[in-house]
């Protein structure tokens, strides 16, 4: 940073006397300093107001408000408070005088006649103090402007990799639907693997900038956690049968219920299971035993892998941070499960803490939930069974609306696989001709459109009586309530995220119009 970017030095000078301004004046005179003159302390004050001083030289004996008394007044204000003071006197201040300067706030006396040398060597030294504090104050601006910039890019980076991995995501569904050589199912099925790798990397990354700026929101729910299990299992079961572990699961029979984020804390369960399954050797036994204790939901995670030295243990769920041996064994990770898990549990008014007996001697991960009670009614999750077995009942005339061909393509060919009747529009204009025209059941509609935006397009739709009982559903990369909220006053029944999985889409043209 060069000096002529650095903003002017202000010291405030003090005197009853315009001669002693002026000789003060020559002294301290010096480039990037400005000297602010007062000739009486409501002057000074005036001057204070309107400038930051980096230093204030006060004569102490002025008429009606002596040097001590504008000190106080400097000291009593937040402003002004920690501006450095040195006192002029007239002869040598005694002890008791100096006591209520120092009491004041000085750092210094100074004695009249002023010793030039002595003077010009201590206004250099506040002089470049305050060019320090300038320059350590851009320092930290300018450091804070690039992370919140890297939050922003970190967040649109993982809503943009979305974007190609939806179709990619469909496509594969379709194709493993469809009869085909042996070595294409592998292929396939390696695919699959590897994209959902990515998917799952990618979730993370939006996660991160979620969680930096605490910008998670819940969907609370009144749920059973046997529900969740269900979930969280589906999550880890590619990677506990990978590596060939050994799970054992322990559960109550009767349905425990909570008021919860059922994506959330199954995300988090799962979590716990997918690092359980990572860091174990090959055939490893892992466990997850849930019970009630009290209102107390607790879920435990055990595994017989390489356990965490004890110095680590209390730092595992801060972000970005992984153990360095760990990582041989870990498939990919970046450091933000375990504070993912964290934030969660902790919105949710619970606590996790983690165990092991060191090295080698495997991971004991613990959660508490609290609010929870023995549930009357079984309110089994119904996951949607696999896109294509599960027809519709009724066939749906659907219009896919996405400017993004090949995303716009794979929903296509997933919902015909479902026995729909669909076409496609991938702009509002055009959406709203082909609506006009074909009549559809259902319009599945992405937001971010070429012309004009998927709200407008549905609230133009909204105002004709044709499309009054039209189950119209939204598409986006962001999932914030605000986005769901502006979806719903456009008009909108339904709000999914990208990318949405056949489930979703089978469950929400099922429930059909919500907000007519
Ligand atoms: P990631 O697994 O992506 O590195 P996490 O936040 O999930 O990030 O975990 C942080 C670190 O804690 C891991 O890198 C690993 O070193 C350690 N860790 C987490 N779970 C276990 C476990 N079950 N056994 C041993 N170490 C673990």
């Amino acid at each position: 940073m060069t000096t002529n970017n650095l903003e002017s030095v202000y010291f405030l000078l003090v005197d009853d006397l315009d001669e002693n301004l002026l000789a003060l004046e020559a002294l301290l005179r010096r480039e990037g300093l400005v000297l602010l003159k007062a000739k009486s302390g409501a002057e000074a004050l005036e001057l204070l107001l309107q400038h930051e001083v980096a230093l204030a030289l006060l004569d102490v004996q002025m008429p009606e408000m002596s040097g001590f008394e504008l000190a106080e007044l400097m000291r009593g204000t937040e402003r002004t408070r920690s501006v450095p003071i040195i006192f002029l006197t007239a002869g040598s201040a005694d002890q008791q005088r100096r006591f209520r300067g120092y009491e004041a706030g000085a750092i210094d006396f100074l004695q009249k006649p002023i010793e030039p040398d002595i003077l010009k060597s201590k206004a250099a030294v506040f002089f470049e103090l305050y060019r320090r504090r300038q320059e350590v104050a851009r320092y930290a601006t300018s450091l804070e402007e690039a992370d919140r910039y890297k939050d922003a890019f970190l967040a649109m980076l993982a809503h943009e990799l979305r974007n190609p991995l939806a179709p990619l995501r469909n496509g594969l569904e379709v194709l493993s639907k469809t009869p085909g050589e042996d070595m294409a199912r592998d292929v396939l099925a390696m695919l699959k693997r590897q994209v959902s790798h990515m998917s799952r990397l990618i979730d993370d990354l939006l996660d991160i900038s979620r969680i930096r700026s605490g910008k998670i929101e819940l969907r609370l729910d009144d749920a059973s956690i046997q529900c969740v299990v269900e979930t969280a299992l589906d999550l880890s079961r590619p990677m506990m049968e990978t590596a060939q572990h050994q799970l054992t699961v322990h559960m109550p029979e009767t349905p425990i219920r909570l008021n919860m984020d059922v994506t959330r804390i199954a995300q988090a369960v799962g979590n716990l299971l997918n690092n359980a399954a990572k860091y174990t050797a090959d055939q490893g036994e892992i466990s997850l035993d849930i019970r009630l204790d009290g209102d107390i939901l607790v879920i435990i995670v055990a595994d017989n892998g390489i356990g965490i030295p004890a110095d680590k243990l209390e730092h595992i769920f801060e972000l970005f941070m992984q153990i360095e041996d760990a990582q041989t064994y870990s498939q990919g990770g970046l450091g933000i499960g375990l504070a993912l898990v964290r934030r969660i549990i902790d919105m949710h008014g619970g606590s996790i803490t983690a165990e092991s007996g060191g090295l080698r001697k495997g991971s004991t991960f613990t959660m508490r939930l609290p609010g929870a009670r023995v549930g009357t009614a079984v309110q089994t999750h119904t996951a949607a069974p696999p896109l294509v077995e599960d027809k519709q009942e009724k066939s749906l005339r659907i219009l896919v609306v996405d400017d993004n061909i090949d995303a716009a393509q794979t929903v296509t060919w997933m919902l015909e696989m479902l026995g729909h009747d669909v076409i496609q529009a991938h702009a509002g204009e055009s959406a709203l001709e082909k609506a006009h025209d074909f009549k559809p059941d259902a319009i599945l509609l992405d937001i971010g459109l070429p012309d004009i935006s998927g709200y407008d397009v549905c609230r133009q739709l909204r105002q004709k009586d044709a499309f009054k009982n039209t189950i119209i559903i939204a598409q986006t990369g962001w999932g914030q309530k605000r986005d769901r909220d502006m979806a719903f006053e456009s008009g909108f029944d339904h709000h999914l995220v990208k990318p949405a999985s056949p489930d979703d889409f089978t469950r929400v043209l099922k429930l059909g119009r919500t907000r007519a």
